[in-house]
């Protein structure tokens, strides 16, 4: 086949040999797959600028189809140049749009900008209110000499300690209607109108608010004022702090008063030698009494010298959250004072998560006696001691909730009770009393307040 192919290849060479130029034909030789030689020779024609047959038409067919794309491709654009209108109105409904967006942007910035001006107002006006509030607080804690006209008959039925309603000068008196209107619970029934003795807890009026706390580590707390407080540092008008949101927890405020306290203002600041644990401290005697930290250890800290004079554990009182309140917050040692003496309030596995109490030696924290009562702990919000009774709160978020148990230590005897009392801020996390002052003082949800009581004598003797 080969030489076939050598022997047509050779003819057509002669055929063409005539006109052919020696530099128009060429003799190629290669070796094919296999190793064998290949001979080839080239020779251009002499008449034909291509070759006749087939081999060029899909090329052609190709650069044809190129050319009618690009044909359609020019008719679209020329189409495209000559609607100019269609184009123009594309670039002036973008324009609109601009000034629409623009239009819609600037009512955005003066609506942004009248809300602004409004917040600056509703803080302006709350600070008023603040204002007004602890102006309020402070003229109906300062007695004043006028004698009294109208409205004596309100005042008359006040409790001999509360000054509050020792002033009658007519510039306040709308004010006083205001502040002062006195809850119906709170009217003292006859017969006990002038006791000021140790008597069963009768009524709680509405909580007095004093301050609010500014930041988050107000949320809970104690404040108390020191019913028996010893020497010249300070008195029974000094108002004592501790914001007891953290773990390290060390800060004792001083105020001056109770004025300084509303306005915020503390004359001191002392720093405790060992960590507290929740809200249950007291002052009492010129000495912050308090459970330490994750333990069941008890601090005597004398204000006056500022140091540790005394610490004793609570023999088997559960702490850390064992025997805590409903409230939880590590309220297992609840410290109290009252007219009869310093009591801890607790709980032990012994009793059962019951209620114990236990009256402590001021000095050295020693318990003297205990009790044992028959309510549970963590089934009741917060206690407090008036006259050697415990008194329980029922809950320390509903509004309108009730002291809901009494235990006398004098007889050993508990019994339930129903004595309305208020939790306005729903988050009431200290209740103590002071003797002294005859108030509750409470923190409830950032709200350091006050509720007047009114102590009497047992209803069967009333009379
Ligand atoms: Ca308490």
């Amino acid at each position: 086949m080969w030489l076939q192919v050598f022997f047509l290849c050779l003819s057509c060479l002669t055929l063409s040999n005539q006109s052919q130029d020696q530099d128009q034909a060429s003799l190629h030789r290669s070796n094919d797959h296999a190793g064998r030689c290949h001979y080839t020779f080239t020779v251009a024609s002499p008449k034909e600028s291509s070759c006749p047959g087939s081999s060029m038409k899909p090329e052609m067919d190709e650069v044809l189809s190129r050319l009618t794309l690009l044909e359609a491709l020019v008719s679209r654009f020329i189409a495209g140049v000559d609607g100019g209108v269609g184009t123009g109105a594309g670039a002036n409904g973008e324009e609109g749009l601009q000034e629409a967006y623009s239009q819609v942007t600037g009512e955005r910035n003066q609506l942004q900008q009248d809300k602004e001006r409004l917040n600056r107002q509703v803080q302006e006006l709350q600070r008023r209110l603040d204002e007004l509030s602890q102006e309020a607080e402070s003229l109906r804690q300062k007695p004043c000499k006028q004698t009294h006209t109208s409205g004596g008959s309100q005042r008359d039925n006040r409790p001999a300690s509360d000054t509050a309603y020792d002033f009658g000068n007519g510039a306040y008196q709308e004010m006083k209607a205001e502040v002062t209107e006195v809850p119906a619970s709170h009217l003292i029934p006859e017969g006990n109108h002038n006791f000021t003795g140790c008597g069963e807890l009768q009524s709680v009026g509405d909580p007095v608010l004093h301050r609010k706390a500014d930041s988050i580590t107000g949320k809970y707390g104690m404040w108390l004022q020191d019913p028996e407080p010893q020497g010249p540092h300070y008195t029974n008008k000094t108002v004592w702090r501790i914001d007891t949101v953290g773990k390290d927890v060390r800060q004792l405020f001083a105020y001056e008063d109770m004025e300084q306290f509303s306005r915020g203002f503390p004359m001191k600041v002392l720093v405790l030698p060992e960590p507290v644990e929740s809200t249950g401290a007291t002052v009492y005697r010129g000495s912050l009494y308090y459970q330490r930290r994750r333990s069941r250890t008890l601090i005597r800290y004398d204000l006056a010298s500022e140091s540790l004079a005394s610490r004793l554990d609570l023999p088997h009182a559960g702490f850390h959250g064992q025997h805590p309140y409903s409230w939880g917050g590590y309220t297992d040692i609840d410290l109290a004072a009252d007219e009869q003496g310093l009591w801890a309030i607790y709980s032990t596995n012994k009793a059962k998560g019951a209620i114990v109490i236990s009256l402590l030696d001021p000095e050295s924290l020693e318990v003297k006696r205990s009790w044992e009562t028959n309510i549970r702990k963590n089934t009741v919000a917060n206690a407090f001691m008036v006259c050697g009774r415990l008194y329980t709160v029922a809950s320390y978020t509903t509004l309108n909730t009730t002291i809901n148990y009494m235990f006398d230590t004098a007889t050993s005897v508990g019994r339930a009770v129903v004595v309305p009392f208020k939790n306005k801020y729903h988050y009431n996390s200290m209740v103590d009393y002071n003797h002294a002052q005859r108030k509750l003082y409470a923190w409830d949800n950032f709200h350091m307040v006050t509720y007047d009581i009114r102590l009497g004598r047992p209803s069967h003797s009333s009379s």
